[in-house]
This record gives structure tokens, C-alpha cells and sequence, in this order.
């Protein structure tokens, strides 16, 4: 799934949801205690997995594993905060992998701009919540924070068993963070919303 999710970048970026540099994408398999992080700063039209950081879970704390040549001489992205406390708590209880997507939708930024909430908008467009459920916003906090992962822990309602009760949630003047048990379904979830945000602002209704 590696490949898989240096695929769902190229897209993303071809998509302009994200510079170069931008954009960071985990994932874990439910019964390891490790998952793996793209890293800070590369490319992300050329990355690949060889370059993925693999991340050790110890209770609260995480550290680097060994994982490629490649990759040791590269940086887990700086919004591992947000991944770290979602792939530690989640998928304990399921038989499947956890993906978290984190990238920079014009659209559902534009949106939040213009003082929506993402999380009022689903209610008129049974084309995303039928499939897609979106959590309340983010309000504005510093990007790769402990704050922003916080945030988004509360607003994802990420209860001590490990669930949530929402897809995908924005953070105000920055991006969005989606899950799903693979990167194109996580990717799905950005694309419905990006896609309705998109019509909310043409109608001009908001
Ligand atoms: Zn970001």
C-alpha cells in the first residue's frame, strides 16, 4: 500500500491540493505495533516507498525503526503528532489498516476562509453524507503542533477505544485530515467534500 499511497499524492498534488513538499500520509496494520509516515520535505511528485519512515509504538512515546538506507536519511513528516496519536489509538479493534491523509483541498480551505463550517454544509448534500461523515472545524492553530493533532483528536470525537465518529475534519486556514482503511477510500472522503465545497461557494448562498 506504500505505492498506493505515492500514487494517491501524485494525484493529489496534479490536483493542486497540495505543493511539492506538502501533504503527509500514515499507515498501520491493526495488529502492529508500527506503521509507517512519509517523510519531511520530499518531492511528493517523485516520492517513494523506499523513502517511508518506520515508526515504533511504545505506549505514549514512538521512535524511528530501521526500515530502508534511503529512508534513514530522512525526517518523519512534522505533522507526526496528528499521525502518531491517531495510529496509536485506533484500528486496535478491527480486523483492517488505518490511513490518515492530511493535505490542503483549495476548495474546503476556501470555504472554512468564508466562515463555514464544513461540518453544517453535509446536511443539503446527500452525495457526501451519504458516504462521507465530516467533523465540526479546527479552529486556527499552528501547523505540526500538538495542538493541531489535539484538536483534531477532539473534533474526530476519538473516544479511549479507539473509535471516531467522523471521515475526515478541515483545520481552519491550513487543510483537512481524512481516514479510511485504504488511501483511495481516505482520499474519497477529501474529493466528496473538496467537490460540494466547491458548489457551496459558486452558489454563493453561505
Ligand atoms: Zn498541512
Amino acid at each position: 500500500m506504500l505505492e498506493t499511497i505515492c500514487e494517491v499524492l501524485q494525484d493529489a498534488y496534479k490536483r493542486n491540493w497540495i505543493t511539492s513538499r506538502d501533504g503527509n500520509v500514515s499507515i498501520r496494520h491493526h495488529d502492529r505495533d508500527h506503521f509507517y509516515i512519509t517523510p519531511s520535505g520530499v518531492r511528493k511528485q517523485t516520492l517513494q516507498p523506499d523513502q517511508f519512515k518506520k515508526i515504533s509504538i511504545h505506549g505514549l512515546l514512538w521512535q524511528e525503526d530501521r526500515y530502508t538506507d534511503i529512508s534513514a536519511n530522512l525526517k518523519p513528516s512534522g505533522e507526526i503528532p496528528l499521525h502518531f496519536g491517531l495510529q496509536r489509538a485506533m484500528g486496535q479493534h478491527s480486523n483492517d489498516v488505518r490511513v490518515v491523509v492530511h493535505v490542503h483541498p483549495t476548495y474546503c480551505i476556501a470555504a472554512m476562509h468564508a466562515g463555514i463550517d464544513l461540518s453544517t454544509i453535509s446536511d443539503a448534500f446527500p452525495e457526501l453524507n451519504r458516504y462521507t461523515r465530516v467533523a465540526p472545524n479546527v479552529g486556527d492553530v499552528p501547523p505540526i503542533s500538538q495542538e493541531l493533532a489535539d484538536q483534531c483528536f477532539d473534533m474526530l470525537q476519538l473516544d479511549g477505544r479507539g473509535n471516531i465518529a467522523y471521515d475526515i475534519v478541515g483545520i481552519k486556514g491550513h487543510g483537512v485530515v481524512a481516514i479510511d482503511t485504504s488511501p483511495w477510500r481516505a482520499y474519497e472522503h477529501i474529493e466528496r467534500l473538496e467537490h460540494i465545497c466547491k458548489i457551496v461557494l459558486a452558489s454563493g448562498k453561505y
